[in-house]
Formats: C-alpha cells, structure tokens, sequence
C-alpha cells in the first residue's frame, strides 16, 4: 500500500506502551505527529510522553475499534499481537509493518523456514511437540543444544539448554508442553545486529551492525563498531536488505546474527524497533525510532550513517543506582523509561557514551 505521506499533525496509533512505545512517541512528536498508545497494563511508561492513552485489554472489541477511529496509521512496539486483533484493526487503518513480517516472526520454525529458503544459513532445528519428538531430534542435532518456545520468548525466557541427551527430561519439562523447537548449539565468536528500514517507496536504509553481549540472556551492551570483517559487515547489511525487500516491508526491523568461522548465522528477527539498536540515538543523525515513524508515514527515510563509536549499556534493575554517576560523564547520553518500580532484569533505562570519530 502506497499511501501519502501523513501531514503534520496526523495520529500514529501504537500498540504496546512500554520503552519502545515511549521512544517511538518522543520521535512522531519531534516529527509534528501526535501518539495514541493502546496499552493494557496500568501506568505504561509510553503514557507519559503520548497524546492518548487507550487502556483496555486485546479482547476488548469496542476498545480497539475506537482506538482505530482516532488514529491515520497503527504501528506496533512488540511481535505477539493477537491475530484477532489484526482482523479487526486491519479493517479499519493500515497497520506497518505488515502482517506476514508479524506472522513469520512470531513463530520460532515459521522464521527459520522463511529465513532457510532466502538463502540464509541458521541453526540447525527441528520442531519438538513431546518429550519422544526430542529424543528424536537429538539423533540428527545432538547436544549441546537448546531447547526453545516456538512462540513468546523474549530475553532469553522460554529457553533451555541441553549439554547432553540426558537433560532431556528436564529441558521438555521446563518448555511446559508449549510447542517447541530444538536448535543445534552454535559456536560463535560474536553476536551483532543490524537494524534496517524500508519506506513506502521501497527504500531500504540499514545501520551499521553493533556487536552484542548478552548476561542472563538479558542484552548487556552494544558496541559500535562491531569487531567485523568488511565483507561480513557488508554480509551483514545486505542479508537485512534483502529481508526487508523479500518480506515487503514498511518501518524498522531487527536482524541477530551469530559469527562464526562458516559465516553469519541468523538468530532471529524481530519486527520492530529493537534494544540493540538504542545507541542510534546519539551515534546517527536519524535514530531507529525516527526511522520507523518515516517509514509508516510514508516519509521518506534518514541516513543511517554513523557518525559517533557508541557503546550502548542497558540500565537493569539495580542498574539504576548508579544514575547519579552515570550523569557526571559528559560523554554519557541518559535515557530513562521513568519506571517508579525497580526489579531484577527490569530494564529501566539506557545510556549511550559516545566518542566522535
Ligand atoms: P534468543 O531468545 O533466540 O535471542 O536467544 C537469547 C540468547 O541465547 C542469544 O542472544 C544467544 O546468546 C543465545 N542463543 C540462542 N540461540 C542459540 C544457539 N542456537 N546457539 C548458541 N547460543 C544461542
């Protein structure tokens, strides 16, 4: 769908309210565009920098239908959105990205299967539905391996590994019957992401990759740049390019990649505006949140050069108490999703510390 590009002063209609919801709404405003966030939860941290707030569960028809009404686009912050609610919002505003990108993402072997016949090398898996459908699967991947969700993961939740076939037991148990898919270990040297984007008129801007650590699953920092080759960075950004094209895509997306000797191996895509993409807020001059709000308005997309080394940290639970010296670095870009509580593996904000090249 080819729409004109939203004027000033139109409503992007977003659904999820946490930090992603927040940031995409401080860049439709920097844009001239009004936010209405759809949320469930209570004191969402996007309400505090949106022009509406709707909070009413997915399961609420009238809800969603009147939250369509007020909004020009919907855009979303998180992959699991009902496919019920599609039905009924798609009828009524366009929704970017499209529901395909949805549906292929939000399945663990959709996404492999789609990733496997563009070409793009993954890991090893199989779909498991039994504890038998494991030790089946271990004959042909043998551990060390691990043992996924097919749906609903996220931070390294819904996970377990396997070091050898005599963890089975253990590993089906903690999946809790929820389909799953095994995948081969992988041994990699590096993590990186690339975030892209593609407008309305088919153009595709994609960011330099950033090289991620994770702890607990939990993404720790990104680094930019990446310790890369130039042909795997520039491997990097076109198999994004090509996701975006081949998935006909509108707004931003994220791609993880594993490095190992053999190549760049696809983790997962998520998309959306993605965590490992937060150091482009201060190392571009279009930040991944900018971009996403172009591409579904149908502006024309920001360079994604870089013009700053980043390293991004997330600010996790007791993070926090190190705000106070976090802010005496002048170097150091704050970004706080103004959550009142604090838990463990909360993230509660990010700082970006850049160096000019
Ligand atoms: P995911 O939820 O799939 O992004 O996985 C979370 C983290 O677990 C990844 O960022 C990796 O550090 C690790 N991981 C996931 N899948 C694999 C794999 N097949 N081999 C090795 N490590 C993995």
């Amino acid at each position: 769908m080819n729409n004109a590009p939203l004027p000033a002063g139109a409503t992007i209609g977003i659904l999820g309210g946490g930090q992603l919801g927040r940031m995409l709404s401080v860049a439709a405003a920097r844009l001239g565009f009004r936010s209405h966030i759809f949320e469930p939860g209570a004191n969402p941290p996007a309400a505090d920098v949106a022009h509406a707030l709707t909070t009413a569960p997915y399961s609420d028809v009238a809800a969603l239908t009147s939250f369509a009404e007020t909004v020009d686009v919907i855009t979303f912050e998180f992959e699991n959105i009902p496919t019920e609610v599609l039905d009924i919002l798609e009828k009524l505003r366009p929704i970017h990205p499209n529901r395909d990108a949805l549906r292929i993402s939000q399945d663990r072997i959709t996404e492999k299967d789609f990733l496997s016949a563009l070409g793009l090398n993954t890991a090893p898996y199989a779909a498991v539905n039994s504890l038998e459908d494991l030790q089946t699967a271990l004959e042909t991947i043998p551990a060390p391996a691990i043992l996924k969700t097919r749906r609903f993961g996220y931070d390294g939740k819904g996970q377990s590994r396997l070091k050898s076939a005599d963890d089975a037991t253990a590993a089906w148990a903690d999946m809790a019957d929820a389909p799953s898919v095994l995948e081969g270990f992988i041994n990699f040297s590096r993590e990186v992401s690339v975030i892209g984007a593609r407008g309305q008129d088919g153009s595709v801007a994609c960011y330099d990759p950033g090289e991620n650590v994770h702890q607990d699953g939990i993404l720790r920092t990104t680094t930019l740049p990446a310790n890369l080759t130039n042909t795997q960075r520039m491997d990097a950004v076109f198999l994004t390019a090509n996701i975006l094209k081949k998935l006909d895509y509108i707004g931003a997306l994220g791609v993880e990649l594993f490095v190992t000797p053999q190549g760049l191996i696809v983790n997962e895509i998520a998309p959306r505006v993605h965590n490992s993409g937060h150091w482009t807020q201060n190392g571009c001059a279009v930040d991944q949140f900018e971009q996403h709000i172009r591409a579904v308005a149908g502006w024309p997309l920001g360079d994604g050069q870089r013009h700053s080394d980043v390293v991004m940290e997330n600010l996790i639970g007791d993070d926090m108490d190190r705000v106070s010296d976090i802010a005496r670095d002048p170097t150091a870009a704050l970004h706080l999703y103004g959550k009142s509580e604090v838990k463990p593996a909360r993230k509660m904000g990010h700082v970006n510390r850049i160096q000019p090249l």
